[in-house]
């Protein structure tokens, strides 16, 4: 059964997945449709636009949210752990046909590198078409939120990912305009998960393979090499990062402020995401070495390792 709650200025509906695509040993590509999708939609480019998954709990029931009202989440969490599901961030990486034909393409990734594994990495490794799933999307016309790259009147731009950002930053390359200049460093588990993605000339893409090597070193060395700091990679204990880091011009999950001190990298925008750790490592270098204004970066912690990503 389709539920909608048209009360709510979100999409809060249950979807089918019509198709599965074996991307890579990593990505999982689904398409998500329901009419209730017929009233997807922002205001403008959809970037790296997030939404949320519900996949079904150990019961293997979808959690129903019939009648929900705005007080939609906290009564979620009412609902014993095995009937509610687990709730996961992911991107839309795309969206095809229209109408009540309308289906959300998101690629989903599968933990291979540590074992490590949670119900999203899980859900995605079985989906067939016919799963059913709650998702959490912004509805035509509503604020929603959950867009963080805004470039402003950048010259140049700096995308930084892991295998969890490759949907997010894949999406911007596609929608960035013809001119857009810079360069794009992806870190992906393998090599077999280098994807063709559609770019504008001006952006370089280089992908990273780890093929074994350790999480963020590779993307961390490039990074910072590309622009122009000392090579050594900062330790950062493990009770300095924050699981959900998020520091964006407009969001701090420290409480620091902005300075809009000119800075040597005054024309770039960089966004950054991925590993908690990893991001957290970027960001002393590029805001403590370089002396990169926060204002000029988003710097987003997608998930961390060992902590299930609970919403
Ligand atoms: C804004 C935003 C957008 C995102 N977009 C996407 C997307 O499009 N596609 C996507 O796949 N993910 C995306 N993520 C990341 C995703 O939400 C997390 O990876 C999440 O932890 C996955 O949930 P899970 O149930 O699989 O694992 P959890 O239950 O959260 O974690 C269980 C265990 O798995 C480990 N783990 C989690 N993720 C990984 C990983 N990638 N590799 C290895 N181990 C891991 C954890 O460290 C933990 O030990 C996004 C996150 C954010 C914040």
């Amino acid at each position: 059964m389709t539920v909608t709650t048209h009360s709510l200025p979100m999409i809060l509906a249950e979807v089918e997945v019509v198709r599965v695509q074996r991307l890579s040993p990593t990505f999982v590509r689904v398409e998500l449709g329901s009419p209730a999708l017929a009233d997807f939609g922002v205001d403008g480019h959809l970037y790296d636009q997030r939404i949320k998954l519900v996949f079904p709990g150990e019961s293997g029931r979808v959690p129903s949210f019939e009648g929900a009202d705005e007080s939609w989440y906290t009564s979620w969490l009412d609902i014993p752990a095995e009937e509610r599901g687990h709730m996961r961030t992911y991107t839309v990486r795309d969206v095809v046909g229209e109408g009540t034909d309308t289906r959300l393409v998101v690629d989903l990734v599968l933990h291979l590198d540590d074992g490590a594994t949670g119900p999203g990495s899980r859900w995605a490794a079985a989906a067939r078409p016919g799963d059913r799933l709650v998702v959490v999307a912004p509805r035509r016309g509503e604020f929603f939120g959950g867009i963080e790259f805004v470039p402003g009147g950048a010259q140049r731009l700096l995308l930084v990912a892991d295998e969890t950002a490759v949907p997010a930053v894949a999406a911007i390359l596609e929608q960035l305009p013809a001119g857009a200049r810079g360069t794009a460093f992806l870190e992906v588990p393998v090599t077999e998960d280098v994807l063709d993605l559609d770019a504008p000339v001006g952006m370089e893409v280089v992908w990273l393979p780890r093929d074994g090597a350790p999480l963020g070193e590779q993307l961390h060395a490039a990074v910072v090499a590309h622009l122009g700091a000392p090579p050594d990679r900062p330790e950062v204990a493990d009770d300095e990062i924050d699981p959900n880091v998020w520091e964006t011009p407009t969001f701090s999950s420290s409480g620091e402020g902005i300075d809009d001190a000119d800075t040597p990298h005054g024309d770039l925008y960089a966004w950054i995401a991925g590993e908690s750790g990893v991001v957290t490592g970027l960001r002393r270098h590029l805001v403590r070495d370089l002396g990169i204004d926060r204002g000029q970066v988003a710097f987003m912690g997608y998930w961390r390792r060992g902590v299930a990503m609970r919403s």
